[in-house]
């Protein structure tokens, strides 16, 4: 037998499976997605607020940044030749909008999560993060060195028995409470004011939350639930992507400054990858700083999410959402793709999710509403469903 069938073998097993991934050639234009000549309104985006498909905003940009600032590489690491005035003024433009906490940044969201847990945690730390924590959490955890248990999803009193239990054990020093905000596969969220109540009660615990799919999208200056349930200043670490409602690409995390200096000591992804070129940090500032005053796109994505949610739950589905990412949960992984497929037919581009990125039997199309969408778009998707 060749080495290679080994391979052949397990991809011919997820094909049978019906979970065999694979990319897709498309053209994207505002909110369309054109797939072999077939156009259909984007239900699986993360372009939340429409900015990525904005040539308008593009287009300011540009006009706004001289050749001289355009730079395409950073060279190196921001350790060596790669810090750019561009990642200084935009730290700072973070840090001015957080309360004046300090902030970094990362490359990636992915980078950000599989850098900062393995650089905060030794053998006496203890992690204990919520079920549903997205896959660069996990490998986050993997790569440290911490003893780490899953508490159920959002169940906080899981989580209290689990804090009682370790606050009082002498082999660990710190606990590290890990959660998203807005999490991406039920678009659920986590119960902020009493995860930081939680903290209060317990001296050895930190928290870390990771905002990927509220950036942008929640607080009445785009700053996330933080903003929106007032305890930006009570989150130890708290993180967050560009790449989906900033229209861009990297994390941040926004903390105490004693960590940011710790994290540019320790964290590997941060000292041992070329940072991003200035021109994108230059964009993300200037995106940043369009989304703070996007009340409007923020309350329209609110009110057609709702519509969606209430809409399902009328139709007897189990609908776990509070967000604008609104899970339609089929169960069997074949049946989800063929629902999938016949969405597409019908002109709505909706992704179907599958193991093992959600739990098994409990494959569903996930429905990712952006500002862009009307409420008569989703009056006839629910037509079909
Ligand atoms: C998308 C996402 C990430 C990864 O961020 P990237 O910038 O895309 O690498 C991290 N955490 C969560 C919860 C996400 O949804």
């Amino acid at each position: 037998m060749q080495l290679i069938d080994h391979y052949a073998e397990q991809l011919e097993s997820l094909k049978q499976q019906g979970n065999l991934r694979r990319f897709t050639q498309y053209h994207q234009q505002g909110r369309q997605i054109e797939i072999a000549g077939h156009e259909m309104l984007n239900l699986a985006s993360n372009d939340y607020l429409g900015l990525a498909a904005s040539e308008k905003l593009r287009e300011a940009f540009f006009d706004l940044t001289p050749i001289s600032e355009r730079v395409m590489s950073s060279s190196s690491s921001r350790l060596l030749t790669g810090n750019f005035p561009a990642y200084e003024r935009f730290e700072h433009c973070l840090s001015e909008a957080f309360h004046g906490r300090a902030a970094l940044l990362f490359n990636s969201g992915y980078h950000m999560n599989i850098g900062i847990l393995p650089a905060l945690s030794d053998a006496r730390t203890m992690i204990l993060a919520d079920k549903l924590v997205h896959a660069s959490i996990i490998d986050g955890i993997r790569l440290s060195s911490a003893k780490y248990v899953r508490y159920r999803h959002n169940d906080m009193s899981h989580l209290r028995q689990l804090l009682e239990r370790y606050q009082d054990d002498c082999n660990f020093d710190r606990i590290v409470v890990v959660t998203e905000s807005i999490f991406s596969m039920d678009g659920d969220e986590a119960d902020l004011k009493q995860l930081v109540l939680l903290k209060q009660q317990h001296s050895k615990v930190m928290l870390y939350v990771d905002e990927a799919h509220a950036i942008g999208v929640r607080g009445v200056t785009g700053l996330g639930c933080a903003e929106q349930y007032d305890v930006i200043d009570d989150i130890d670490f708290l993180v967050g992507t560009f790449g989906k409602a900033l229209a861009s690409v990297g994390g941040y995390l926004i903390c105490h400054p004693v960590i940011r200096d710790y994290l540019i000591n320790q964290m590997r992804p941060l000292i041992f990858s070329t940072a991003q070129p200035p021109l994108c940090m230059a964009w993300t500032e200037f995106v940043f700083k369009q989304v703070q005053q996007l009340q409007q796109p923020r309350l329209h994505l609110q009110q057609i999410s709702r519509y969606l949610q209430a809409q399902l739950k009328a139709k007897a589905y189990a609908c776990p959402s509070s967000s604008h990412i609104v899970p339609v949960i089929i169960g069997d992984s074949q049946a989800a793709v063929e629902r999938a497929q016949q969405l597409q037919q019908q002109g709505f581009y909706v992704m179907p999710v599958r193991p093992p990125t959600v739990p098994q039997h409990s494959s569903r199309l996930r429905i990712s509403l952006n500002s862009m969408i009307h409420h008569q778009d989703l009056e006839q998707l629910l037509e079909y469903l």
